[in-house]
């Protein structure tokens, strides 16, 4: 394959991707400018023309597809969307609760995840699992734990935009499955991804947000919590504040 062979794969696989991401978020149509002046932000007309709509695949919008975290699974498949693939001895798709109240999203497999192909199993995972079981007096098995990207960023970097942006849909298929009560985003990578935000884990931690209606309380990486243990009190204080909500939840 030469230079431009390669360069246009790239294109059509970061175009891919766009697409499946957008169609995880429920549109099944994209919007086009006939002059291919700037996207509308609503299908009317605009100054460039009047705006149409494609049809991603003639399936139904992504809602009404959803088959639950098994087909996610299936559709996920021996994944080589993008590079991470390469390095890879296992996906590391998620596990717990399928019908779980309470999700935790983290960023990505480490050495011990990809090993097992289990999430959070390595140091940072005890420290979870700690938080999860002595903390909150709940069972791992009870809350579901999945990861932003579901193959090891190889020397455990933090995973790339087009790693992230092909991996997203399934994050999305796996939420839109579980439906959640709440969503607990596990440090930088987590939060600036589920809430498109730039805005840093230490400014956003502690307050909830909203994700696609779902309450999401940002808080610190177990694995930053290692580094830095005088900082478990302010995740103590987040957890409370999850744990009040769920009561709340539970008793209507
Ligand atoms: N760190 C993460 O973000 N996810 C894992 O699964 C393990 C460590």
């Amino acid at each position: 394959m030469d230079e431009v062979q390669r360069e246009f794969l790239d294109i059509v696989t970061q175009v891919k991707a766009h697409l499946e991401y957008q169609r995880a978020l429920g549109m099944s149509f994209v919007e086009m400018s006939s002059r291919g002046g700037p996207r509308a932000a609503a299908p009317v007309a605009s100054k460039t023309g009047p705006v149409k709509t494609v049809s991603l695949s003639g399936e139904k919008p992504f809602v009404s597809q959803s088959g639950g975290l098994a087909a996610v699974r299936e559709e996920l498949g021996a994944c080589t969307r993008c590079k991470l693939h390469k390095g890879r001895k296992n996906i590391v798709f998620g596990e717990g609760n399928p019908n779980a109240a309470l999700v935790f999203v983290g960023e990505g497999p480490g050495q011990d995840e990809d090993e097992q192909g289990r999430p959070f199993v390595g140091a940072a995972g005890q420290l979870l699992t700690d938080i999860i079981v002595k903390g909150m007096q709940l069972k791992r098995e009870d809350v579901y734990i999945c990861n932003i990207v579901k193959c090891r960023p190889p020397g455990n970097r933090n995973p790339e935009p087009d790693e992230i942006m092909a991996c997203e849909p399934f994050l999305i298929k796996q939420l839109q499955a579980i439906r959640p009560k709440i969503i607990i985003g596990l440090g930088n990578v987590a939060v600036k991804t589920l809430l498109k935000t730039k805005e840093g884990i230490t400014s956003l931690r502690g307050a909830w947000k909203s994700y696609q209606g779902i309450p999401l309380m940002p808080t610190f990486h177990p694995a930053y919590l290692l580094r830095t243990p005088s900082d478990k009190r302010l995740v103590w204080d987040d957890i409370k504040k999850v744990l009040a909500e769920l009561e709340k939840i539970k008793t209507g």
